[in-house]
């Protein structure tokens, strides 16, 4: 929901998809975007700058899809969210930045679903605003918060029910919870997909649609290959490598709670939903054609024991201590007798602790802004067409997949 007109696609949907509904919403455009950039403390003037821009871009929007009765209500909501995200830019202590950051990027779902809500009122549409932070528990790892199962399905079993005493049509945001100390949480970048697999999980749901804006889970990026084609049909076991090597349609984490429930999942476009999408069930299928992901902005670090000593459990439970303890995760690994390679996201705030962590012991080479491209179910002319001019730095294959780190 980037503008008025996809607020509107959204109610369309929903007038014609029958049945009890629960709507996860993201923020909307680059809403998250925006909120970012308020995390670390600005000054006043340069605050209030993007602030404005923010608030005037939501009610932009409000303003062009609700236009009856619920227009006052709607404008005297989102002034309050506004004096309420003015004071936490101020008053909320900086010393923790991944606190800071869930407190105020959450903002961006408060206010999507806000406004969804009000949109379908106004349209006649009976629906009713459901809480996210108070029913999807989570730890306080900020940021990347991870979510209590088991806690968060006690409160669905109790409070969908109710809910959908009121209304067929639930509104809740996606890509936030709340930790046991009770301060907001986030699931990590893109996690609103995620949030749609754990309510589906918590509640039984019979299947969970992802709308997109494109045909469904493609081979490729069709914005970088003119000849991607879409896949009909995806087993969990390939939705989950594809996506947690890349495949940005679906986040990562969205497949196991719902693979663990037999849930299927459908991605569809909403520019032509009555088109069928991908399916993503239990069904044992192979892809028809090789399926190519790429994730930019890497780091290819190598690192050898000064000592000479191999690269076995000692060393290696030190090196993945390091990358715990800095949070970074691995997207690929190798290694040999006295060397690991090791390629993961670039984050210029992580990088230079994770660094100096290994200067001691090891020798320490690194290549930034490299590309990790992961191919599944691979065959020789596919690696040659996205290798074709680039140098390769590393490759590992196994039966399905090869990796290759180009620069
Ligand atoms: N709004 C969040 C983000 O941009 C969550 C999501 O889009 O799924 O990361
Ligand atoms: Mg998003």
């Amino acid at each position: 929901m980037k503008d008025a007109q996809g607020v509107k696609r959204v109610g369309n949907i929903l007038e014609s998809t029958p049945g009890q509904l629960i709507v996860v919403v993201s923020a909307m455009g680059k809403t998250t975007n925006a909120l970012e950039i308020l995390v670390p403390k600005l000054n006043d003037l340069e605050a209030e700058k993007l602030i404005k821009e923010i608030e005037d871009y939501h009610y932009s929007i409000a303003k062009d899809c609700i236009t009856r009765r619920w227009k006052e209500q709607t404008i005297s909501t989102l002034n309050k969210v506004f004096a309420e995200l003015r004071e936490t830019v101020k008053e909320y202590p900086a010393d923790n930045y991944d606190e800071r950051y869930d407190q105020l990027v959450s903002y961006g779902e408060f206010l999507s679903s806000r406004i969804l809500g009000s949109y379908l009122s106004d349209e006649g549409i009976p629906n009713i605003w459901f809480n996210a932070c108070s029913n999807i528990w989570t730890d306080n790892n900020f940021r990347e918060a991870r979510v209590d199962f088991t806690k968060s399905k006690k409160y669905f079993d109790q409070n969908v029910p109710i809910a959908f005493e009121n209304a067929n049509i639930i509104i809740t945001e996606g890509f936030i919870g709340q930790s046991g100390s009770r301060k907001k949480t986030t699931l990590g970048r893109e996690g609103s997909d995620y949030t749609a697999a754990i309510i589906a999980h918590c509640t039984n749901a019979e299947s969970v649609t992802i709308w997109k804006d494109v045909p469904g889970v493609m081979n490729a990026d069709p914005k970088k290959f003119e000849d991607a084609v879409k896949i009909n049909q995806l087993s969990y076991q390939d939705a989950i490598e594809l996506a947690y090597y890349g495949a940005s349609v679906i986040h990562p984490k969205t497949i196991k709670p719902l693979q663990n429930k037999n849930i299927t999942l459908f991605v569809k476009s909403f520019l032509s939903p009555e088109e069928e999408g991908t399916r993503i069930d239990g069904a044992i299928t192979k892809l028809p054609v090789p399926c190519f992901i790429s994730k930019t902005e890497q780091v290819l670090l190598s690192l050898s024991p000064k000592d000479f000593s191999f690269i076995a459990e000692e060393n290696l439970s030190f090196i993945f201590d390091s990358f715990a303890k800095h949070k970074v995760k691995l997207n690929m690994m190798q290694h040999s007798a006295i060397n690991f390679s090791v390629c993961f996201d670039s984050d210029p705030r992580k990088l230079p602790g994770l660094l100096q962590s290994f200067q001691g012991n090891y020798r320490v080479l690194y290549n930034d802004n490299v590309e990790l491209f992961t191919i599944r179910y691979y065959d020789q002319a596919t690696i040659d067409k996205v290798s074709k001019d680039r140098n390769i730095l590393l490759e590992q294959r196994s039966r399905y997949t090869v990796q290759l780190v180009l620069k």
